[in-house]
């Protein structure tokens, strides 16, 4: 059985030492690893975090636990062939670093590269953290072998998905807690880094009133009193901005064209970005603000926990993928193939929706829902409710969301179907006669083992991987064929989620000035810090590259600062 959340969130405490070794900001996952290489090395710990204790461990918590790995035990054992240097052009291809900027982020993408190639696994491995044997293929690229892509399955999903991966630092951290190196305080909001002699050596802000909000509602801002605290160093670890559509619009990207009207929000509310502001108020540098990671295929969650709680598909790559109006989207745009691409080429079609269409056969084995509580088998560690996905069916999570999501159309005939989406989408009704071109066409494509259609290809060449052909893609049919039915149709929003920029840091994470030099005392990890140096992916990302980059750039801060 997972560890309950009580069992290992520590006591709020009552009163805190008005000087520690280090303060940290935030209780997320870069946070706590943080924290617990301070532990480890006997230092004493203020954890400031302005949620309640439901909320310990923030993002990762929900995150789906997909860790980036180079030439695992799990990826040899699916027949995959990984390595460093593989990796390493599949990153910097997807990265495309072109700024002075970029100088940090470049260098820790390759100190990260060897982290997954060389010690993530073994450091997780010896905390207790054990990984689902087979390896997804996310952002498969299409491009060539210098472009966006990862070349091979790297994708890890840990057994227990997001608390498993923070389930050890939980731990530490309470048991800092419990031996009196570590002391936490909920409800207290930082409003202001303290610099003296332009170091900074504490922190303020506000004292929030009580809350029980359940983890991951928007919890109340009522200020009850102020509060001070001094340390050695200020790491601040306090996430990304997905959660602020305010500060998302603002410093979105001309590349990407105007920001979308309407976007569901992939993060609880409290990844408000306000820390970002904070920091750089007292010097610290914040650099590629206009490099953010948000998905194309959101859906209204029929549950929402926060305000316009949308979920992420992790689609296969055998869905027909179409813009609003009904046109197909062009090659290599298929699912799973290049989310920033998909987003650049939906947003100037002028609308900010798009559309899959499938059948049943393919909804069974090619959709996956981004998070926690939508894989109760991943995260309960259930291994009788796990061998249901090998079996006939959706996983239940995905019928429920065919049943009762607000995104989805179910139909028997290809004419029900697109009547359901024109009336699914009054304002923006799609071209019938268009969908039943791009249907009927693709079908065709089926005629023949082979195929001049590029993701019809792909989905025969994706069947070669044994983890594909096992859970992942259906084996290649029509969609009008009956005996793959229903036929369904998603209409699939654009969701908020990821910041890859930050407070730029260097390579101790320390945070940096406007002229590039260290500011004493303070340190940036995990989103804040665009996971390190200011944005080690670049303009985009491989996946499970961000809670790996939280523990990654967490550890560091944590011993850079132990070392002082
Ligand atoms: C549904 C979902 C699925 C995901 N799946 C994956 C995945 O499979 N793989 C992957 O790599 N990544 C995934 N991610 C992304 C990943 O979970 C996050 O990027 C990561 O957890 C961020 O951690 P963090 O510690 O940097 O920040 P957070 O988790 O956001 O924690 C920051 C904390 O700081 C606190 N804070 C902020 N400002 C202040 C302040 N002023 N004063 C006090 N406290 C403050 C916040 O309340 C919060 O608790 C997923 C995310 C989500 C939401």
């Amino acid at each position: 059985m997972p560890d309950q959340p009580e069992a290992i969130t520590p006591a709020q405490s009552t009163t805190a030492p008005a000087t520690s070794d280090a303060i940290v900001v935030g209780s997320g996952l870069a946070g706590l690893v943080a924290a617990s290489e301070l532990v480890d090395a006997g230092k004493r710990v203020l954890i400031i975090e302005q949620e309640p204790p439901v909320n310990f461990g923030g993002q990762a918590w929900w995150s789906f636990g997909g860790l980036f790995l180079i030439n695992s035990a799990e990826q040899r054992f699916m027949g995959v062939k990984d390595s460093l240097e593989l990796a390493r052009q599949d990153w910097f291809g997807t990265a495309g670093f072109d700024r002075d900027e970029d100088e940090w982020g470049r260098q820790w993408a390759e100190a990260y590269l060897h982290f997954a190639a060389e010690e993530k696994r073994a450091w997780l491995r010896g905390m207790g953290v054990k990984f689902f044997p087979v390896v997804g293929w996310a952002e498969r690229g299409g491009y060539t072998a210098t472009g966006h892509g990862n070349s091979v399955p790297r994708f890890h999903i840990v057994w227990g998905t997001g608390p498993g991966v923070l389930t050890p630092f939980m731990r530490k951290v309470r048991l800092g807690s419990e031996q009196g190196l570590v002391d936490v305080l909920f409800r207290h909001r930082v409003d202001e880094l303290i610099v003296e002699n332009g170091a900074v050596v504490g922190v303020r802000g506000a004292t929030l009133a009580a809350d029980d909000a359940a983890r991951g509602e928007a919890s109340n801002r009522d200020e009850t009193g102020t509060f001070e605290y001094r340390a050695g160093a200020v790491i601040v670890a306090s996430g990304g901005i997905g959660g602020n559509h305010e500060l998302v619009r603002r410093n979105w990207p001309k590349r990407l064209g105007t920001p979308p009207k309407h976007m569901l929000t992939g993060v609880p509310a409290h990844v408000d970005g306000r820390m970002l502001g904070i920091s750089a108020k007292a010097g610290a540098r914040l650099v590629n603000e206009d490099r953010m990671w948000h998905y194309v295929e959101g859906i209204e969650n029929y549950a929402p926990v926060w305000a316009s709680h949308g979920i992420r598909i992790l689609p296969g790559p055998s869905s027909l993928w179409l813009d609003a109006t009904g046109k197909r989207l062009p090659v290599p745009l298929f699912p799973g193939f290049d989310t920033l691409g998909t987003l650049e080429h939906i947003v100037s079609t002028g609308y900010d929706h798009s559309w899959f269409i499938l059948t049943q056969k393919i909804i069974e084995k090619e959709f996956a829902l981004s998070g926690s509580e939508q894989n109760p088998d991943l995260t309960g560690k259930d291994i009788g409710l796990l061998l249901q996905r090998v079996k006939k069916g959706a996983p239940g999570p995905v019928e429920a969301f065919k049943a009762k999501g607000a995104d989805f159309i179910v139909a028997d005939t290809l004419a029900e179907l697109i009547e359901g989406m024109q009336k699914l989408s009054p304002d923006a009704p799609p071209d019938a006669q268009q969908i039943e071109l791009e249907v009927r066409a693709r079908d065709r494509e089926f005629d023949n083992d082979f195929s001049k259609d590029a993701q019809v290809n792909a989905i025969r060449q994706a069947r070669h991987y044994r983890g594909d052909k096992l859970i992942r893609v259906a084996s290649p049919h029509k969609l009008l064929d009956p005996k793959a039915g229903p036929l369904i149709a998603v209409k699939l929003h654009i969701l908020t989620r990821k910041s890859l920029g930050g407070i730029q840091t260097n390579l101790d994470a320390q945070a940096l000035n406007s002229e590039g030099s260290p500011i004493t005392g303070l340190y940036a990890a995990g989103e804040a810090s665009g996971f390190g140096g200011g944005g080690l992916h670049g303009y985009r990302a491989l996946e499970g590259t961000f809670l790996g980059g939280c523990l990654f750039s967490g550890r560091v801060a944590g011993r850079a600062v132990a070392a002082l």
